[in-house]
Formats: C-alpha cells, sequence, structure tokens
C-alpha cells in the first residue's frame, strides 16, 4: 500500500520531471530531420510498421517523431508509454491482448499488438518518454533487440541535450554561457531557496582598453587569451563547478555557503586567488598588452533575486573593482544605487526636454551695490522627476553635460530664457537675463549664430542677456572654444567667469580670456562678515578685477553685513539668499513691486 508520503514524493517527482520537460521546449515543435532519422532506423531495424519518440506530458502523448501514425498525440491514459515514464524501465508488451491492463486500452483497439518502449531519461534521472517501436502482430525481442533499443533512446537523448546546449555555450571557450547562467540559477533557486551564495564576476582586461586594442589588432586577438583564461579558472575551481562566461573576456563563477564557502571573508580569499591565477598567466613575448584581471564579489540568496540582478550586482562590484584599482572589490548597495541614479537622471533627462512642466527655469535677482536696484537675474533650471522629485542641476547638469544632450540642455534654456527676457523688455522692465552654459556649447560650431537667432526671433538687443561659463570652460583651449567665444564677444554678448576663484590657481587666463564680468563665487563671500581672511582675499579680487575692467558680482549673499560690506568693497553687483533665493517668474515679479514699492516710500 502506497502510504502519504510516498504520494507527495511521487507527486512533486513529477512536477519536476514535467518541468524539465517544458524547460526543453520539445513539446509542440515541428518535427525535425534529426530525430526521424533515429526513428526510421528503429523502425527498419525491427522490422516494424510503427517507431515514435513520445514523449510524457501532464495528460497525453505527444510526438516528437514517428513512422507509421497519423496523430500527434494519444491521451496519457493507458498508453504503454505513460507506463515507461512512470516506471523509468524499458517495457516489453508480447501481445497486448494478453495484458490485462491494456486489453482493452485505445492502443489495443486500434490494432496494435506488440510493444516495446525504452525510457528517454535525462542525466538529473527525469524520464521524458520512450523511444518505442510497434506491431500489429504479438512479437518477442531479443536481449539483443533491447540493448538496441536502448541505444536509440540513448541516441535521442543525446539529440534533445544538444539542441538544448545550443545557443548555452559560449563557442569560443565552451564554458556556458549567460543564458545558461538565468536557467540554472532558477533551477538551483528552486532546489535550493533562501540558501546564501556569492557570485563572483572576473573581468580580464579594461572594456576601454580592450576596444581600443581590438582596433588595432583585429577583433580575435583576445581569443586565444580568453580560451586559456577560461581553462585556468575552470582548473583552479575543480571539475564540475560552475564557471560561466558572460562577457568577452568576463567570466562567473557561483559558490554556495553550504560546504564550499562559509562567509564573505572566504569569497573575498577566493576573488584574490582567481585574480592571481589569471594575473600571472603568460602571455607570450608576442602579446602587446597586459591584463588587468579584476574580480567583483556579490553576495545574495537563492531564490530572493532574479538572476538578471545577480549579474548586474557582481557586474557592479566588478566595476567597482576596475574603477577602484583594488583589484577585487566587494558589492556595495550604496555605490550600486548611485550608479543606477546616475543611469536613470540621464535616461530620464531625453523625456524631461519633450515632457511639458518637468523642467522649470527659476530667477534669481542680481542686484546693483550702488543703487541697490535689481539689474538682473540668473536663470537657473530646475527639474521635477517624475519619480525621483526634485533633482538639484549641481547633480544632473554635470552628467549630461558629459553626453550629446549638453546641446538640447542650453537649447531648451536659451529659448526659454530669451521669452521671459523679451517678456520684461516688452513690459518695459530693465533685467538684463544672465544664462549659465557649458563648456560643451562652446564646441557646437553653431552655437552663436542659434543664439543670435533667437534673439533676433523675439526683437531683443544683444544686450538684455548674458552667458555665465565657469573658469575650466574658459579655458578649455580648443581652437573652437576659442573661435566660439570671439564670435560671441564680436556680437555683443557679455561674458560672465562663474564661480570666480574655485578653478584655477593661476589668473594669467585673465588676460586671454574674453569676459565682462567675473561672478566671484559664493565660498569667498559666505565668511566675509565674520572671517578676516575672507574679507582680505574678497578685497584682494575686487580690486583686481576692476583695475582689469571687470565688472565684479558676488555670489552667495547671506546677511546684511556682507552686503554693506561689499558695497564698502566697491563691488558692483550682489547675488543671494539674504536678497532673494531662485524663484518662479510670478514670485520674481512680485518680490521686484514689492521692492520698487519699499524703495519709493524710503524715498
Ligand atoms: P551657479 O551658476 O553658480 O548658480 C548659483 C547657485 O548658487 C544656484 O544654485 C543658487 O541657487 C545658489 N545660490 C544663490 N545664492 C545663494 C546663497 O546666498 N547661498 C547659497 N548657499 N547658495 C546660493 P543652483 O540653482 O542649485 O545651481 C547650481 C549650479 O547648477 C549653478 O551654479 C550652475 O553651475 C548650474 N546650473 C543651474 N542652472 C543651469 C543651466 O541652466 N545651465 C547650466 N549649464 N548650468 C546650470
Ligand atoms: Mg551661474
Ligand atoms: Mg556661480
Amino acid at each position: 500500500m502506497v502510504n502519504d508520503p510516498d504520494i507527495k514524493a511521487l507527486e512533486e517527482h513529477e512536477r519536476r520531471r514535467l518541468l524539465t520537460l517544458r524547460q526543453l521546449n520539445l513539446l509542440d515543435t515541428p518535427p525535425s530531420e534529426s530525430f526521424d532519422r533515429i526513428t526510421r532506423i528503429a523502425s527498419e531495424l525491427f522490422n516494424l510498421p510503427i517507431a515514435a519518440v513520445s514523449l510524457t506530458d501532464e495528460d497525453r502523448q505527444w510526438f516528437k517523431s514517428r513512422v507509421g501514425v497519423d496523430h500527434w498525440e494519444i491521451p496519457r491514459f493507458k498508453a504503454c508509454c505513460g507506463e515507461v515514464t512512470d516506471s523509468s524501465e524499458v517495457l516489453i508488451l508480447p501481445d497486448l491482448l494478453e495484458s490485462p491492463h491494456y486489453r482493452d486500452s485505445p492502443l489495443a483497439q486500434s490494432g496494435i499488438r506488440f510493444y516495446a518502449g525504452a525510457p528517454l531519461r535525462t542525466d538529473d534521472g527525469y524520464t521524458l518518454g520512450a523511444m518505442c517501436v510497434l506491431g500489429s502482430e504479438p512479437r518477442t525481442v531479443s536481449e539483443h533487440e533491447v540493448s538496441i533499443l536502448q541505444d536509440l533512446a540513448a541516441m535521442v537523448m543525446a539529440q534533445i541535450e544538444l539542441q538544448h546546449a545550443f545557443g548555452r555555450l559560449d563557442p569560443l571557450t565552451g564554458l556556458p554561457n549567460g543564458s545558461k547562467f538565468i536557467e540554472d540559477l532558477d533551477d538551483r533557486a528552486r532546489d535550493n531557496a533562501g540558501a546564501g551564495c556569492f557570485a563572483l564576476y572576473i573581468d580580464l582586461i579594461d572594456s576601454v582598453e580592450m576596444h581600443s586594442l581590438q582596433r588595432v589588432l583585429g577583433p580575435a586577438c583576445f581569443d586565444e587569451v580568453a580560451r586559456e583564461a577560461a581553462m585556468r579558472l575552470q582548473l583552479h575551481l575543480g571539475a564540475g563547478k560552475a564557471l560561466y562566461q558572460v562577457g568577452a573576456c568576463q567570466y562567473l563563477h557561483i559558490l554556495e555557503s553550504a560546504g564550499q564557502c562559509q562567509d564573505e571573508c572566504e569569497a573575498l580569499t577566493l576573488a584574490r586567488h582567481l585574480r592571481q591565477v589569471l594575473a600571472s598567466m603568460p602571455l607570450g613575448d608576442a602579446a602587446p598588452f597586459m591584463l588587468h584581471p579584476v574580480v567583483g564579489v556579490s553576495p545574495f540568496r537563492l531564490g530572493d533575486v532574479a538572476p538578471t540582478d545577480v549579474l548586474r550586482t557582481a557586474h557592479s562590484a566588478c566595476q567597482a573593482a576596475r574603477d577602484g584599482e583594488t583589484g577585487v572589490s566587494l558589492y556595495s548597495s550604496a555605490l550600486d544605487e548611485r550608479h543606477r541614479r546616475r543611469f536613470a537622471l540621464i535616461n530620464g533627462f531625453r523625456h524631461a526636454l519633450e515632457d511639458v512642466g518637468q523642467l522649470q527655469l527659476v530667477y534669481q535677482p542680481r542686484v546693483s551695490l550702488a543703487s541697490d536696484d535689481c539689474v538682473g537675474a540668473e536663470a537657473l533650471l530646475r527639474w521635477q522627476h517624475p519619480t525621483l522629485g526634485a533633482v538639484s542641476p549641481v547633480e544632473f547638469i554635470p552628467l549630461i553635460e558629459n553626453t550629446p544632450m549638453a546641446r538640447p540642455l542650453t537649447d531648451w534654456v536659451l529659448r526659454h530664457a530669451i521669452v521671459q527676457a523679451a517678456d520684461w523688455h516688452r513690459r518695459g522692465l530693465a533685467l538684463r537675463v544672465s544664462i549659465n552654459i557649458s563648456a560643451a556649447n562652446l564646441e557646437e560650431s553653431d552655437f552663436s549664430a542659434r543664439l543670435l537667432g533667437y534673439l533676433a526671433e523675439h526683437g531683443l538687443p544683444v544686450s538684455v542677456i548674458e552667458l555665465e561659463l565657469t573658469e575650466s570652460a574658459l579655458i578649455g583651449n580648443t581652437r573652437s572654444v576659442g573661435d566660439a567665444l570671439d564670435a560671441l564677444v564680436e556680437a555683443g554678448i557679455r561674458i560672465a567667469i562663474d564661480d570666480f576663484g574655485t578653478g584655477y590657481s593661476s589668473l594669467a587666463y585673465l588676460q586671454k580670456v574674453p569676459a565682462d564680468v567675473v561672478k566671484i563665487d559664493r565660498s569667498f563671500v559666505a565668511q566675509i562678515d565674520h572671517e578676516p581672511r575672507s574679507q582680505t582675499l574678497i578685497k584682494a579680487m575686487i580690486s583686481m578685477a576692476r583695475d582689469l575692467d571687470y565688472h565684479v558680482v558676488a555670489e552667495g549673499v547671506e546677511s546684511q553685513q556682507s552686503y554693506r560690506m561689499l558695497q564698502a568693497l566697491g563691488c558692483d553687483e550682489a547675488q543671494g539668499y539674504w536678497l532673494a533665493r531662485p524663484l518662479s517668474v510670478a514670485s520674481f515679479e512680485d518680490w521686484l513691486t514689492e521692492r520698487c514699492e519699499g524703495a519709493s516710500a524710503t524715498h
């Protein structure tokens, strides 16, 4: 009698068997000559009219290949191949009519008398179905014939495994590839959910270096090294230890905590060994390059994370090892989070440029220290990301500046700031709008033409705007930067050196840069009301800038005392929180009205 635990075990086995069968992607696929060839040989060797490769699905026998049968499937109920699957044994039925079980089966009723089937068994012990031969007359089989049938079943299985491996092995190194890793990890998670593991991502050579060498030496120049590295790693890890080829000269090894490795320390020790194994690999005198292997280690729990995330985090750790020149690095979620955020920002900015409402310009007043009047405003970009919320320009501008989006970013700012400046100009407000631009913009050959075009479109004189550039952008001594600056100056556009004092220790460049305005960085201004050294510095900066005929603006004025001191030192303009924070257009106009009313009340 079968008791409950046995039934449960059988059910579990059947569940896994079906999963294996489905993962092999054989069911309901078109016929294939490689299977049909085996079926034909079976029919001929046994001199029988019917032969089939029959797979046992949940409630049917489906024929991957068949000779002498018209239909593709029969019900599993009372199908002889189903019994082969259940028992995983060869089944010989010399005469179905003699068998109490099969006598009334649909097979017997269709005129079949003889059946012989050998199990199609996978390496991990699941029987997928049977290689079978059938006849309409009773028949016996010799032992020799049984072994032939088993050989044919083994040939079918070899064919199935070959097909399955196709696309899962790296043709160069013969190692299983990333797709196989994903499948294997899913399997492991099913068998061993919750087990602690470490993914070791091994990268043989820096990808940038690799690409530039491939350009010179040809794309196959690393083939031999990749093969040798795979061999050495596999030998070091031992046969049967999973090693995957996950990229060109990139390998992945999974360590399970149980048995192999107890903790992080051990995983890192193995990582260092593997790195050493590769670093000491002889390259031969002919190889005109050096290897710089690095290993990233990422801990995870089976089933808790998707295999693709394991790949990503291990790769992130590997990248950190490369960037930090440490050789081996443990995954850091903070670092990964930073990378992901950077990626999300760069990716999201394109939408921001197209979506209405994500980007906005705010305006921070600039006040003349001689008259206390507001004489202008700096346009500052704001980004409200749909999921990340408000993102500071200090974070996103440097990222975008290094991408091809630097141009559309500045274009967006120019167009919106000029529309606003034109509105104020029409309404008789004497405000100069200053716009921040990036070094990359000066490399655009049509930059000044575009800017002048926008101004002309709105009938604005060039004196209504000013461009702010940091020292480093202005110093970029390429010809195109110089030409772009000259074109702007020639057109009469005012150029301001932003964040003055933070970039270069040498001031010699001031002679060469065609700027009109110097904006002293707020780090100098912030302390002047309580720090004598800052006062001395500011005093020197202002007097030098004025001697050189620069218009001087102090940024970051946060107190009345600072404002008064700057006035006394002869600074031309001030900008800072004490006067006003960057404001939306409506708030800016309210602020301006209040200030004018205040001023007229005091007069
Ligand atoms: P920046 O051009 O030097 O702009 C001045 C920054 O100082 C602004 O920060 C402003 O809000 C802040 N600030 C002004 N007064 C005070 C003060 O009294 N105290 C303090 N602590 N800070 C003050 P914001 O708006 O975060 O912009 C930061 C930087 O981002 C800007 O520095 C500029 O380099 C860049 N940026 C902003 N908008 C644009 C843009 O449209 N294009 C480009 N290329 N860069 C931009
Ligand atoms: Mg600025
Ligand atoms: Mg600044």
